[in-house]
């Protein structure tokens, strides 16, 4: 029932580590492939309604082994999150803004009556994990250690209802920068035959089941060239995000000459990410005393054709842990392309450049910041 769904405590003292006898071999960091090597260890974490939040396990990295009849094959209950650790140049691992992911996993658990946890013990857990998989983690600007805090549903039922027992995973993959030899701008496709959200549905929440149907719109975009879909929603075609980051766009205000910084609103059908939640606070205390106005609201694509019609719209990004920041070069719109401000061979706009190295100055502890979480 509900109430035991509420048992969140977790013992990081508890703790176990079993290291791998076989230690693998790390990556030159040029050859990184995004999620495609994984570290030596996963961190794990068992829960069932009964008891709680069992001891927490650091073990070599290894299968799961699951009855075919657990509850997460057939009605997907998983829940997932993706986070970075970051080596600063004094050689210390750093976490960023961490207890916002760590209360996004529980909002989207609780939404699919998974377990919730007290984040900061779960903090302190990955901290513990992140350090021992330090030497995983390049010592260069742009490089990290992905992290995917992982949760599902294991009850062994064909039955739906809510699952009785669950585990938390942690698992780790050495990253190297999005743009490695520097930005190259996106060509979106703004998809108008499917949605990835609507109002009082889950798209705020970060569940597998919100990823696996972007796919298809995904492949035909890239069918036709484009770099990503963009997700609009409803008649009006508001501009909601892009692939899987938020999306912000610069421009003139139409009524005041203004420039602003438009995201749209947290209005439940788009995902509360932690890069975009970075970039309005920076933007808020950096951006706004130079006159800049600073939006969360809707925006229609017509709204944004009109910009780039007039000479108004100033730049276009995606954003998100992944990337940081993404320019875009254009958006097809109803067999037309949208121009979104870059001066031809130009690969990223300057308030886009300025961002990503605010973020990273605090990401990998060049700008001594709360932000950032000290392994
Ligand atoms: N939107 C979606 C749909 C995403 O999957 C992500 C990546 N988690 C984001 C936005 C960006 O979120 P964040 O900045 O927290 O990575």
């Amino acid at each position: 029932g509900a109430s035991t769904i509420k048992r969140q405590d977790i013992d990081p003292s508890s703790l176990t580590i079993t290291k791998t006898t076989t230690p693998k071999e790390t990556l030159p960091p040029t050859d990184l492939v995004f999620g495609r090597t994984f570290t030596d260890h996963m961190l794990s974490l068992e829960w069932t309604a009964s008891e709680g939040w069992l001891a927490p396990r650091i073990t070599p990295y290894q299968n799961l082994s699951l009855d075919p009849a657990s509850c997460v094959f057939h009605y997907a209950f998983t829940a997932f999150e993706g986070m970075k650790a970051y080596k600063d140049s004094a050689g210390q691992v750093r976490l960023f803004r961490p207890e916002r992911n760590m209360a996004r996993l529980n909002k989207s658990s609780a939404r699919i009556a998974l377990p919730t946890f007290d984040g900061a013990a779960m903090i302190e857990l990955i901290a513990k994990f992140a350090q021992l998989e330090s030497r995983f983690i390049p010592d260069m600007k742009g490089y990290s250690l992905y992290l995917r805090p992982t949760m599902i549903g294991t009850q062994r039922t064909l039955g739906v209802g809510p699952p009785g027992s669950a585990l938390f995973y942690l698992i780790a993959s050495p990253v190297g920068p999005y743009y490695p030899t520097g930005f190259k701008a996106i060509s979106l496709e703004a998809t108008d035959y499917a949605v990835r959200a609507w109002p009082g549905g889950v798209g705020n929440s970060k569940l597998g089941a919100n990823y696996a149907p972007c796919i298809v719109p995904q492949m035909e975009a890239a069918k036709r060239g484009f770099h990503q879909n963009l997700w609009l929603f409803g008649e009006e075609e508001y501009v909601t995000e892009v692939g899987t980051m938020n999306l912000f766009v610069a421009m003139k205000n139409k009524e005041t000459g203004q420039k602003e910084l438009i995201t749209a609103p947290l209005d439940g059908t788009i995902l509360e990410g932690v890069t975009r939640d970075s970039i309005l606070s920076l933007a808020r205390q950096k951006l706004a005393p130079e006159g800049w106005i600073i939006s969360e609201k809707k925006y229609t694509m017509k709204d944004l054709d009109d910009a780039a019609n007039q000479g108004r719209l100033i730049e276009v990004f995606g954003a998100g842990t992944a990337a940081i920041v993404a320019p875009v070069r254009n958006i097809s719109w109803k067999g037309k392309m949208v121009d979104c401000g870059l001066k031809p061979g130009e690969e990223a706009g300057q308030l886009t450049l300025q961002l990503k190295d605010w973020i990273e100055a605090r990401q990998y502890g060049d700008e001594e910041h709360e932000w950032s979480y000290t392994v």
